[in-house]
């Protein structure tokens, strides 16, 4: 028999279609599990994660830049 369908995850979130993400594995989780997930993450890491982000900035800003600049054409174009 299989197992029963989980309504909730363990920490009482409702499992609706909205709130349950697929993983590459087929899995599924509870996305406000993994929001809170991060965010409690960035409070206990807010020097590491602002650290990484403005590492991050600086080794891809040519991308980064290149990837605003397409995006404000794009919005550009559209307008028309
Ligand atoms: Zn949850």
């Amino acid at each position: 028999m299989a197992p029963p369908r989980k309504t909730h995850c363990i920490h009482g979130h409702e499992l609706t279609p909205e709130n349950t993400g697929r993983q590459s594995g087929g899995g599924r989780y509870c996305k406000r599990c993994s929001v809170e997930r991060v965010k409690e993450y960035y409070q206990r890491n807010r020097s590491k994660v602002l650290q990484q982000r403005a590492e991050h900035y600086r080794r891809n800003r040519e991308r980064l830049c290149a990837v605003e600049r397409e995006r404000y054409h794009r919005k550009k174009m559209e307008a028309f």
